[in-house]
């Protein structure tokens, strides 16, 4: 099959150039790949000009919901890329990794999106920031979406999951993108991708994909763009060193190659719960994906006196994981993608083994069932030992990318964390200890170098979940030589794919741009109470200002009786005095906030469906009694929830008769939409 690209709104099959791609389990051709002839640049235009303009009309939430709808139209197919997938040498287990992973990857995008992130076309990042004294000039950022193109750089080993993970964010963030998976495996990511032109729930234009090379796309680049790419160091050096990518300021960003370490604590003797839960999670990172996981554990360290009892149990282990034919039920770990990247392995493991001796495995001998062992490429685990791991090089630098992984030996806490470092930057590290004192150790000893530290002890063995990136709202990525992206993860990765801009001027004119109010601003008279305003008729800067109510010392004393709150500060005048906060006795906070509701509440049934908690409270100055208090209440921000019901945050600011804030906080309410309203019959006719 000749895969096809998708460039400016067609399929497009090049006349020549094809690279074969073959079954990583029996060695047929599957695939033939090639991008000659493609149009790069008009490529790039296309982005920006169709896909980038519909893309930024939407709304966050708009573009979540479209993504939850592809998650689900892809999650109905994929047993058809289950399918396509076997061929990579992937078992059903690794498809959870890849192609259920990345599809899980669009779902938690969509919801997280919702939550974090306005109805709106622009967000805000931090709170606003007054510049002058009178609060006449003040600042906050916004980021609003590049008007570019991400381009997306693919390693083999997640053809999926590699495509979804890096295409959500950049989706959310309003930015198209072009895909252009390894040849390897590029025939799993066409499948997907062929399945999401079809679905058509994408804006024309927000995705296009290379099947082939990249040809001259990089000289189309420019300082909107953003590059992500996923595979080796030194295809990365090679991109990143590109003269436009340095000349127009391309936002770059690397995942590449990393040496992550598992850590074994010297508490967790041979017969300890963690030293089993780390033989059997090494193991696992080992035969996963065939050890083709960029999270997998390269570096496995145990106190020197365990290395003997470690080896001993890691080879059992591994001994019993069964190869072959990646379909079978009882095959453990399938084969590795390709014969080249079987080769460039076994490469790794010769120059890994002028430092370590063979525990266990033969990189060049395998006994397989159900499949070819000739054409396919399949692999033993290979554990090497490295006993003095502080005098060796090539451990800490070369990584093979398969099933292979090298034991080292430590004397002390300092050792193990410097040898750790010795990676130079990773993606993820597990500890496994159920000492306190050993874990702060590691934990902070090596937290500078790695993206995500995990630590596993009998307490989480249950649920703990591995190297792999369990969430997409945590880091992924990870410092140095593996990448330099430790920033990526959650709404960050949204933002990665866009501008942040300081926004100053007066808060009336930020209220209005960013339909957010803020203290200084112009109020909203509206006729009527605002509880009373249906959501979409609720406008931002709305206010009431209530009337007074006086405090006295009986209000204090039946709160205090009907509460059972007798702290002293209300109750007994001189300890109250003796305190350097109060002038005698006070009101209660807890009082004041219900006195103001008392005072803003309209109590008939209406839009308001219900008060879900206070953000931000402050108690200023005390109250005490024959104070009198008034309440400001404006609608701060909107955020719709569902077609029934938005959140309403009220900005409520308490002041006494002197006109001095004695307590400020945002309530958040919920409430109806006209069709809430009707739906729940909550408006008199
Ligand atoms: P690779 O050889 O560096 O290739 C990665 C991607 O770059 C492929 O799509 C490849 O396309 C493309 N590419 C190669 N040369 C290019 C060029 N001159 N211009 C444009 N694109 C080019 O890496 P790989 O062997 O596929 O993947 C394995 C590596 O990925 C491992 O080292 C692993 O550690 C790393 N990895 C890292 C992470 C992470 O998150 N840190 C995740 C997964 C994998 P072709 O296939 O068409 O050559």
């Amino acid at each position: 099959m000749k895969l096809q690209s998708y460039a400016a709104g067609r399929w497009y099959e090049a006349p020549s150039g094809f690279v074969e791609v073959k079954s990583a389990v029996d060695g047929r051709t599957i695939a033939e790949v090639s991008s000659a002839g493609l149009d790069f640049g008009a490529m790039a235009r296309y982005a920006r000009e169709t896909g980038g303009s519909a893309l930024r009309a939407l709304t966050f939430h708009r573009r979540a919901t479209l993504l939850k709808d592809l998650a689900t139209y892809l999650n109905e197919r994929k047993e058809i890329f289950y399918e396509r997938s076997y061929d990579t040498g992937a078992t059903k287990r690794d498809h959870a990794f890849d192609i259920d992973g990345g599809i899980a990857t669009l779902f938690a995008y969509s919801s997280m999106a919702r939550r974090a992130l306005p109805d709106e076309c622009f967000a805000l990042d931090g709170d606003i920031e007054a510049l002058g004294k009178k609060g006449t000039f003040v600042a906050r950022h916004i980021m609003t979406s590049l008007h570019g193109v991400a381009v997306f750089i693919n390693a083999y080993n997640f053809p999926c999951w590699g495509m979804l993970e890096k295409l959500a964010p950049a989706f959310v963030a309003g930015v198209p993108c072009i895909v252009k998976p390894a040849t390897a495996s590029a025939y799993v990511t066409h499948a997907i991708f062929k399945a999401i032109v079809e679905s058509q729930i994408l804006p024309e234009g927000s995705a296009q994909l290379i099947a082939g090379g990249t040809g001259d796309l990089f000289d189309h680049l420019g300082s909107q763009d953003v590059v992500s790419f996923t595979g080796s160091l030194s295809t990365s050096l090679r991109l990143r060193n590109h003269p436009v990518v340095a000349e127009k300021a391309v936002r770059f960003v690397a995942e590449r190659d990393s040496l992550n370490a598992a850590i074994l604590g010297p508490d967790a003797a041979p017969g300890t719960p963690e030293f089993d839960l780390f033989v059997r999670e090494l193991v696992r990172e080992m035969t996963t994906k065939a050890g083709q996981k960029c999270t997998a554990i390269r570096r496995a360290l145990v106190p020197r006196a365990f290395y003997g009892a470690a080896a001993a149990a890691i080879a059992e282990k591994l001994r019993a994981v069964t190869i072959g034919d990646p379909r079978l039920e009882n095959v453990r770990m399938g084969a590795l993608v390709g014969l080249a990247e079987r080769e460039a392995v076994r490469a790794n493991v010769d120059l890994l083994e002028m430092e370590t001796k063979v525990l266990f495995g033969d990189a060049r001998r395998v006994e397989v069932v159900g499949a070819d062992a000739e054409h396919g490429a399949f692999m033993s685990p290979v554990l090497l030992g490295c006993e003095l791991p502080l005098e060796a090089t090539k451990v800490h630098e070369v990584e093979a990318f398969g099933p292979v992984a090298t034991l080292m030996a430590y004397d002390t806490l300092a050792d193990a964390v410097e040898i750790v470092r010795r990676g130079g930057g990773s993606l993820a590290a597990s500890i496994f200890t159920y000492d306190a004192q050993a874990a702060n150790a590691l934990i902070l000893g090596i937290g500078s170098y790695h993206g995500r530290i995990i630590s596993i002890d009998r307490d989480d063995a249950g649920e703990q979940t591995g190297h792999g990136s369990p969430l997409p709202s945590l880091v992924h990525g990870g410092p140095g030589r593996a990448g330099g992206s430790e920033e990526l993860g959650g709404i960050r990765g949204v933002f990665h794919y866009m501008q942040r801009t300081a926004i100053q001027g007066s808060p009336t004119r930020l209220a209005s741009l960013l339909r957010a109010w803020s203290r200084g601003a112009a109020e909203v008279a509206k006729d009527g109470h605002p509880f009373r305003h249906r959501y979409e008729e609720l406008e931002v800067g709305e206010t009431i200002h209530t009337a007074a109510r006086t405090i006295t010392l009986d209000d204090i004393e039946h709160f205090a009786r009907f509460t059972g709150d007798r702290f002293y500060a209300h109750m007994d005048e001189e300890a109250a005095k003796a305190n350097p906060f109060f002038p005698g006795r006070v009101a209660h906070g807890y009082l004041l906030l219900s006195f103001a509701a008392g005072l803003f509440v309209e109590p008939a049934p209406g839009p308001v469906l219900a008060n879900y908690g206070l953000d931000n409270l402050r108690f200023f100055k005390p109250v005490s009694p024959g104070d009198a208090i008034d309440v400001r209440l404006t609608v701060k921000q909107k955020s719709p929830r569902k077609p029934e019901y938005g959140e309403v945050r009220w900005d409520v600011e308490i002041t006494n008769q002197n006109g001095e804030t004695v307590a400020s906080y945002e309530l958040l309410t919920m409430n109806a939409t006209e069709l809430g309203v009707s739906q729940a019959a909550l408006l008199p006719a």
